[in-house]
């Protein structure tokens, strides 16, 4: 097998056992990224501090240092600050911003935070396309142009954090951070053949991830497989005294908690005893039946290995959108309040007085999506509409949260389709917003709860384009999600499978 074509854990096993060092991996991936920059995955690629950080990894492993993920290049989705390199979110407002810190998760995986424990020795190779502050469905919405979906390119990877997906999609990474609002991660994702967890609210410090919904906002992983997923979540994760979200849960170790065999289960039957339920609403008349039909085939191999399937329902699954973009939009139109051309980022270079300045550098700096989620925001929160549309929207996000405690009465995963259908062609929806919202409708329900959730590899569809699996689990169990995850990942092949020209 060569390089790229090895996940986390496989590399993991290569650099401890000295059978390629982590200079030759960096070389390796660096010239499969440059050969593939058409794909638009990549915003900045750091040769050169790569190559740096390599080498000083194979220094270290030579000195012994145990450190998980060391000498593993991997890339940051263009949200989370970094102070190798400018951080865009993915918007002109932000074209030329330098952090003066690193993000939690960044420091995390990478060198460890300053004063703080030892990183996990990921290096980072640079940064990642997405949509403009993490807005969209289909990367289209980036500033810096779009992303491609490897498996077709003339198709979406999906979004926003499209640029993380075609690139772990097309092996130029063996996995990457995203974030996850109301479906980043697991959206693209499924839209391109890969594994992906947006872990609970609160396991991933957001500090230094540039917000977009702060009650919403997640970080996670993209990734090949289940197991790989939970080598970086345990990593990226923990208590952060810096976020005041954070949750308060000591370190946890998902690789453990994926190996741990259930009581009652066999080497055939690992899932025995697992209550796997399945909303009706997540599979309506308009589910495209590719979808429909690859997401119950994954539901079979479950069964197979000794889940039980139950019917059950989420009925406010439609009212999740929305909800979601009234709170989102509410939320991001007070958060992007920031970029006003004072403090950092874009500032007008003619203007008049101070109101025409911020008029005209928020005019100039954000893009047609950001505008339409602003205005929105401020609309949804103002006198006379607060109560009408902002306090309905919170009151159904608490019956929505409430729905899935109901069903976890009865269930110990839920599972169904990740999006409606497969990646559709760029351009599209880009006229379309609403099309695209509401084709967020299986992603947004376990975002507005706080619930993690996964999407993993399901086989084809149309086009023979990658379809998704999407389990969602309670509150903090996501050793549970990835453990049935990984299970279907022992049985089945889907994952492994990689687009054509890789
Ligand atoms: N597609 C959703 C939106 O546009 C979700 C984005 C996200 O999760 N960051 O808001």
């Amino acid at each position: 097998m060569t390089l790229h074509q090895m996940g986390v854990a496989e590399l993991a096993r290569a650099l401890a056992g000295k059978s390629v060092s982590s200079e030759e991996l960096t070389q390796h991936l660096l010239a499969r990224i440059e050969a593939h920059r058409s794909l638009g995955a990549f915003l900045q690629v750091d040769a050169e501090g790569g190559l740096a950080a390599a080498r000083a990894a194979d220094v270290r492993r030579a000195a012994g240092d145990p450190a998980p993920l060391l000498g593993i290049p991997i890339a940051h989705k263009d949200i989370f600050v970094t102070t190798a390199q400018v951080t865009t979110a993915g918007s002109k407002m932000l074209a030329n911003y330098r952090s003066p810190f690193d993000a939690t998760v960044v420091a995390r995986l990478g060198d460890g935070e300053p004063g703080g424990l030892p990183g996990a020795g990921a290096i980072s190779l640079g940064k990642l396309n997405c949509d403009e502050f993490a807005m969209g469905s289909a990367n289209e919405n980036s500033a810096f142009g779009a992303a491609h979906n490897p498996w077709d390119l003339r198709r979406v990877p999906g979004g926003s954090s499209g640029g993380s997906a075609a690139a772990v999609a097309a092996r130029l990474l063996p996995a990457a951070t995203g974030t996850d609002t109301g479906g980043s991660i697991r959206q693209p994702a499924s839209f391109t053949g890969i594994t992906g967890i947006k872990p609970t609210y609160g396991v991933c410090s957001r500090y230094g991830m540039i917000a977009f919904a702060s009650s919403l906002d997640q970080a996670g992983p993209l990734a090949r497989s289940a197991e790989d997923c939970a080598m970086l979540l345990s990593a990226m994760s923990g208590f952060d005294a810096r976020d005041a979200t954070s949750a308060e849960r000591p370190p946890q170790d998902f690789h453990a908690q994926m190996l741990q065999a259930r009581v009652g289960a066999s080497a055939a039957r690992p899932l025995a005893g697992l209550r796997i339920g399945l909303p009706e609403e997540f599979f309506p008349a308009s589910l495209s039946s590719d979808v429909a039909a690859a997401v119950r085939a994954a539901l079979a191999e479950l069964e197979k290995l000794g889940a039980t399937l139950v019917g059950l329902s989420l009925p406010r699954t439609e009212l999740s959108i929305p909800v979601y973009y009234i709170i989102a939009p509410a939320e991001a139109s007070s958060n992007l309040g920031r970029f006003d051309g004072v403090k950092f980022g874009h500032r007008a270079a003619h203007h008049g007085d101070l109101t025409d300045m911020y008029r005209k550098t928020r005019a100039e700096g954000f893009g047609p999506e950001v505008k339409r989620r602003i205005m929105i925001g401020t609309y949804v929160l103002s006198h006379g509409y607060y109560d009408a549309y902002y306090l309905q929207a919170q009151k159904l996000r608490r019956m929505i949260a409430d729905d899935f405690q109901h069903c976890f009465t009865q269930c110990d995963l839920i599972a169904g389709p990740v999006a409606p259908s497969v990646a559709w062609p760029l351009g599209r929806m880009a006229d379309d917003p609403v099309q695209t919202y509401l084709a967020d409708i299986f992603t947004l329900p376990a975002s507005l709860a706080g619930l993690p959730g996964m999407s993993v590899p399901a086989g084809f569809g149309a086009h023979g384009m990658p379809v998704g699996l999407q389990l969602i689990g309670n509150y903090f169990a996501e050793g549970q999600l990835l453990h049935a995850a990984h299970a279907l990942q022992q049985a089945t092949d889907w994952h492994l499978q990689a687009p054509p020209s890789t």
